[in-house]
């Protein structure tokens, strides 16, 4: 079967390769799933593993099958798979368990391990080929009217954990009640952080870069009721004079020196949510640090670092995809902003995801198959 592949750690070196096709037998105790991909989304993670970044093939290869935003249809079950039936539509989530205790209870994505094992990321191969199987533990049924859109749950997931990690924290308040939040960084992470606050009745207030007029994702923004405003034009703690500050911040720019203007723009009691991987070697030295402190000290804040997603994560997911749509419907559709046909397209996949500004690109994934 078809596959898209790198040589991790090699620069640019994606292409298409002819691999085995996996058997549900490849899985033990009868719990495997074959399935068949039908879209694969493409982000700046599968950018900058071919970029040479980082990425490991799994044992024994020398290759990594690209890929972790997935959906696709159940096409065979092992004998003791009794949730899924052929036919049925499927996301995988991405992290397996490895060997520290929280990977022993489930909860790898708060491993303490310092090797991981991520479909298409690491150690394990990805989903960016015509078929996965997979044990049934690590599939979450997906209902058909949101099928559409259904390649946005693995992203969505990522902030369905950093927004359930941020309620938790706050159960240290007897009452905590926020209403306004900033989403710094307004890419398809931000653009579906925004709306999953829009759902849970936050005013929203989003901040990117751009200043363009004709900014796709500042109307996304506006079309749910979030303003948007461009950091160059005014920083997140200035604007606090014209929103106020900020019960709640979500950081997705990747650009690391905003934090530290995000942590003096909350309000009391507040929460900055930190979900932005930045692997590169940037200072910076403009930080008031005692005006922080202060505020962090005296206004009991919080600030704390989100990583990938539980099974919890990708469920709770589901069902604000399926609100979303109720609420907004055809919103999440407009993300989708770039589709291509096919595997053997890749070079214009990532073409797009070297210069999505150019492209205009929210969301570019693959259509493996029409369903
Ligand atoms: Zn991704």
């Amino acid at each position: 079967m078809k596959a898209i592949t790198v040589k991790p750690k090699t620069k640019n070196s994606v292409r298409l390769q002819e691999i085995e096709k996996p058997e549900i037998s490849d899985i033990k105790d009868g719990r495997g799933v074959l399935v068949e991909v039908l879209r694969v989304g493409a982000c700046g993670t599968d950018r900058e593993i071919n970029d040479g970044e980082y990425g490991v093939a799994p044992k024994g290869f020398d290759f990594l099958v690209l890929g972790h935003e997935n959906f696709g249809r159940v096409a065979e079950i092992g004998e003791k798979v009794k949730e899924f039936a052929v036919g049925d539509y499927v996301v995988a989530s991405v992290r397996r368990p490895g060997h520290s205790f929280y990977d022993k209870i489930g909860e790898q994505d708060f491993t303490t391990d310092s090797k991981y094992y991520e479909r298409g990321i690491s150690r394990l191969h990805g989903f960016m080929a015509e078929f996965y199987a997979e044990n049934a533990d690590y599939l979450v049924k997906i209902p058909p009217a949101i099928k559409e859109i259904a390649v946005l749950l693995e992203p969505l997931s990522i902030i369905e954990k950093g927004l359930k990690q941020a309620s938790d924290i706050q159960e240290r308040l007897k009452i905590w009640r926020p209403k306004t939040a900033a989403v710094l960084g307004v890419g398809s992470v931000g653009l579906l952080t925004a709306m999953d606050l829009r759902l849970r009745g936050y005013e929203v207030h989003g901040f990117g870069k751009d200043t363009s007029d004709d900014y796709l994702n500042a109307k996304l923004l506006e079309e749910i009721g979030v303003t948007y405003d461009s950091t160059l034009e005014i920083s997140i703690a200035d604007s606090t004079e014209k929103y106020g500050e900020y019960d709640l911040i979500f950081e997705c720019t990747g650009y690391s020196p905003i934090i530290f203007d995000a942590m003096q723009s909350l309000n009391e009691n507040g929460v900055l949510i930190l979900a932005s991987v930045t692997g590169g070697e940037r200072k910076t030295d403009q930080v008031p640090s005692d005006k922080i402190n202060q505020k962090f000290v005296l206004g009991n804040r919080v600030m704390f670092g989100t990583v990938n997603a539980n099974r919890e994560h990708f469920e709770m997911g589901i069902k604000d995809l399926a609100l979303c749509e109720a609420m907004y419907q055809g919103w999440l559709s407009k993300m989708l902003t770039h589709k291509i046909e096919g595997l053997e397209n890749y070079e214009k996949a990532f073409d797009i995801l070297n210069d999505s500004a150019e492209y205009k690109a929210i969301k570019v994934y693959f259509e493996v198959k029409s369903d």
